[in-house]
């Protein structure tokens, strides 16, 4: 039988690669983004809790209610929005399966997705696989910035939506209030949505805000907004996040979402209420990672990479031409193998895969793993 694949160039995830290699080799793990310290004992016995209560059914297709309200109360405290709990607000399988859903809603063959460059391998794909384009706009060096003007270019009849990510993930860039006003001005008018996936949103540094779409009013009649409670609370593989869309858009992406994964996991859902009861447990984050950064930057300190400081997200880029001109793809392998450290390779984060001799580095991790992995990395 012959298949036509939707996706003839995709193949497995870096993130699954690198980590099947890490696991093979018995490297230190720093490529694929998972923490590697326990989630709150409180947080699993609230899931126990509500499994042994019986809350084991079907939850409604939106989430459950009490936690819809609790996101609806967070996000009040965290941008000053108000935000309506039946008609706003969806809980997902993870902030991917909301990104698939949003996307499927909206694009149809032709339509274009102006995305940043590099970004998150996740999204070219399902673009591609609804029809859509995505159409590159290289973020400015050495910030890793939007270049606006270049955005304004790239814009055409068939432009659908304009896809950001901030904290932005491989960079750790952030972007500004000043962002959110240049995306104002160039949609403003026009039937272009935005989507923007805020995952890292308690993961900025060095007392800077999160600056969310939702913050003005104006971007949040447009905008699909993504969040992820793996990131938050550490918990990765339960694969729970929610999204947040105007009504008469979310009522579409919701008709999707039901024939997706049609609801999420109800003890989990029930569970995350009560932990978001106390704000920090989420607001907390910012501190706790943002000393393993400076732990990590500390520890590479004398090393030949050069890091480019990361503003956000929970990881660190490190630039190794001092080293070696190896294909970063290559260098990344030969860390793992043979010295013991796996990290992603940056180029596979870009349209045409091109290598600035760079690596992600994921510091999500106790001091003693960042501690063990910088004294490898030191001798390099
Ligand atoms: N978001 C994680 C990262 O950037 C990976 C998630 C996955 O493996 N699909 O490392």
């Amino acid at each position: 039988m012959q298949i036509q694949s939707k996706l003839p160039n995709v193949g497995t995830t870096i993130f699954s690669i690198m980590s099947k290699m890490a696991m093979e080799h018995n490297a230190i793990n720093l490529s694929q983004g998972f923490p590697d310290f326990p989630l709150s004992p409180e947080l699993i016995d609230g899931v126990h809790h509500y499994m042994k209560t019986g809350m084991n059914q079907y939850a409604p297709m939106p989430g459950v209610p009490i936690l819809r309200q609790r996101i609806g109360d967070k996000l009040n405290r965290a941008y000053g929005i108000s935000v309506d709990m039946d008609t706003e607000i969806t809980v997902t399988s993870g902030a991917i399966e909301a990104i698939n859903s949003a996307m499927t809603t909206i694009i149809n063959v032709g339509d274009e997705v102006i995305i940043m460059d590099p970004a998150y391998d996740a999204y070219e794909p399902i673009i591609n696989v609804n029809g859509g384009k995505a159409i590159a706009v290289p973020l400015t060096q050495p910030d890793y910035a939007i270049d606006w003007e270049g955005v304004r270019a790239k814009i055409t009849d068939h432009t659908r939506m304009i896809l950001i990510n901030s904290p932005h993930n491989p960079s750790g860039a952030i972007i500004s209030a000043d962002d959110l006003k240049q995306l104002e001005d160039i949609t403003r008018d026009t039937e272009i949505l935005v989507l923007s996936d805020e995952v890292y949103e308690h993961i900025v540094f060095d007392g800077m805000p999160h600056q969310s779409v939702l913050r003005s009013p104006e971007l949040r009649k447009r905008s699909i907004v993504t969040y992820s409670f793996g990131k938050t609370f550490h918990a990765t593989g339960w694969r729970i996040g929610y999204m947040i869309a105007p009504p008469a858009l979310m009522a579409e992406i919701r008709k999707v979402h039901q024939y997706n994964t049609f609801t999420v996991h109800t003890p989990t859902q029930y569970a995350i209420a009560d932990h978001l009861k106390d704000p920090d447990n989420y607001e907390s984050i910012a501190g706790m990672y943002q000393q393993k950064r400076d732990y990590f930057l500390e520890q590479m300190k004398g090393s030949r990479f050069t890091p480019v400081k990361a503003k956000g997200t929970y990881f660190q880029l490190m630039n190794y031409s001092q080293i070696s001109d190896m294909p970063d793809t290559e260098i990344a392998e030969w860390l793992t193998k043979e010295h013991g450290v796996a990290s992603i390779p940056m180029s596979i984060f870009y349209q045409d895969k091109q290598d600035n001799k760079v690596l992600r580095f994921c510091f999500a991790k106790g001091e003693e793993t960042l501690k063990a992995a910088a004294e490898i990395l030191c001798k390099i």
